[in-house]
């Protein structure tokens, strides 16, 4: 839906530009018409044709004046002028390229010169003439008349076709230019819509993340009410239980009679359980809230690892299996948080131990690798398949969930046990072979 939408304003924005385009090529060529007209190309040589028609009536007209009053000659000699005048005019410029353009034979005006150079002198002196010398010099200038005036006319014929041509391309450009603009007209009203429905679909958007805000926010805080209940109402009692069944089992409160003592060991071992899921959950919680708090000071690894395989023995041998430290030498110093690190230990002892058989024996070793100790921990139980390589290390994720759940796990142990070691700058992963074994591994840096 959103890619076709897309692309529909795609298409409405290239119409829009391909439009203006062609709505700026018609305004030039427009232009180019309305200047031509300015310039009076068209109608030039008309005027010119009909100034020559004009002055050779003007002048035959006076030379028939000065029959009638000889006091005239000047008048004579001045329309002669400038009639010669007018006809050297045409061919000059592009009067004569123009008739030509109309297809319009001026031959006859290039010949008026030869014939006004031929009475020239006659012209400048008529008084000298005789009556019948200027009567013969009229009729040679009035046999003019009728063809000149053709001229005339074709030249104004030739200019009205193409000032109606012109008129036509011009109507025919500006109605193409009012079809342009009513397209460019309904394209902006689309783009207009558009843009409108987008802003009314992320105001929408808007809105809805609000919402989903205020509800995050009051998840948040609905979870914050939940730790705190765990926290105060679980975990106490469960400690109060804890440390009765613990009397009990010891024989303080006297002595257990056999058939009890299957009994409280089941539920010493439920609320072990219970007690180490409600810290992981407690924790899960102050690593995704950026919460956890560390102490740093200095530890010696082998000391610590001893202290941690002692700690984890008896679970251990709760499941029939042995723990055992190999360290090649007797310090090793890293910067850490001894509580914290107690619990990744405690994360890989207890999953190695859960996930081995009775009899199988679990390896934790220290090495020193470029600076840094490496911590493994070796078991040879069912193994970890591949496929479930990113998936260990996610929150609440099990490779098998429906097993797990029996061996008392729940899923957030090496998601805690990541969150630790990437705290102290260090990196966690594991090897395993279905069937034969697992090795964790995590790298802290030694002090220098
Ligand atoms: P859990 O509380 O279920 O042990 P973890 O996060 O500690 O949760 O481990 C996630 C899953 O990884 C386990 O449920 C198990 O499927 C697998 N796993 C972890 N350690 C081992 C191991 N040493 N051998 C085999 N499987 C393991």
């Amino acid at each position: 839906m959103k890619l076709s939408f897309d692309f529909f304003r795609g298409l409405i924005i290239g119409a829009l530009t391909v439009g203006l385009i062609t709505a700026a090529l018609s305004l030039a060529h427009m232009r180019t018409q309305i200047l031509s007209i300015g310039n009076g190309s068209a109608t030039g040589p008309v005027w010119y044709v009909t100034g020559v028609e004009r002055e050779l009536q003007e002048f035959e007209f006076a030379l028939a004046y000065y029959e009638l009053d000889p006091t005239t000659a000047n008048n004579v000699t001045l329309r002669f002028d400038i009639l010669w005048s007018m006809v050297a005019s045409i061919s000059q410029g592009d009067v004569a390229a123009k008739l030509e353009d109309f297809n319009v034979d001026y031959a006859l005006l290039e010949q008026m010169p030869e014939l006004l150079k031929k009475h020239d002198a006659a012209i400048m002196d008529i008084g000298a003439l005789t009556r019948e010398e200027r009567m013969d010099i009229l009729l040679e200038f009035r046999a003019l008349n009728d063809e000149v005036h053709q001229v005339g006319m074709k030249a104004l014929q030739a200019s009205s076709a193409e000032t109606l041509t012109w008129r036509e391309t011009l109507l025919s450009v500006s109605n193409n230019n009012a079809v342009v603009g009513i397209i460019l007209i309904v394209i902006v009203t689309i783009l207009i819509l558009m843009f409108q429905f987008d802003r009314v679909a992320a105001r929408r958007q808007l809105r809805e993340k609000d919402a989903l805000l205020v509800a995050a926010e009051a998840a948040s805080v609905a979870k914050s009410q939940f730790i705190s209940v765990i926290n105060h109402e679980l975990r106490t009692p469960l400690t109060s239980i804890k440390g009765a069944i613990s009397l009990m089992s010891a024989g303080a409160l006297g002595e257990v009679p056999k058939t009890f003592e299957r009994p409280i060991n089941i539920a010493e071992r439920n609320c072990r359980q219970l007690s180490s899921l409600i810290s992981d959950l407690l924790d899960a919680e102050k690593f995704s809230s950026g919460a956890m708090e560390y102490k740093f000071e200095p530890i010696n690894l082998p000391q610590f690892l001893t202290e941690q395989i002692e700690t984890h023995a008896s679970f251990a041998d709760s499941y029939g299996v042995t723990l055992s430290i190999q360290s090649p030498v007797p310090e090793l110093i890293v910067n850490g948080d001894a509580h914290r690190l107690g619990q990744v230990m405690s994360n890989l002892l207890s999953n190695a131990v859960k996930f081995s058989k009775s009899g199988d024996h679990v390896t934790v070793s220290l090495e020193e690798q470029n600076g840094r100790a490496v911590v493994s921990v070796t078991d040879t139980g069912r193994g970890i398949p591949e496929a479930a390589r990113d998936k260990v290390f996610e929150r609440f994720q099990q490779v098998d969930s429906s097993n797990e759940r029996e061996r008392g796990g729940t899923g957030l142990g090496l998601s805690i046990v990541k969150a630790i070691v990437e705290a102290h700058g260090g990196h966690v992963d594991f090897d395993s072979v279905v069937g034969e074994g697992t090795t964790f591994k995590f790298d802290l840096s030694l002090v220098k």
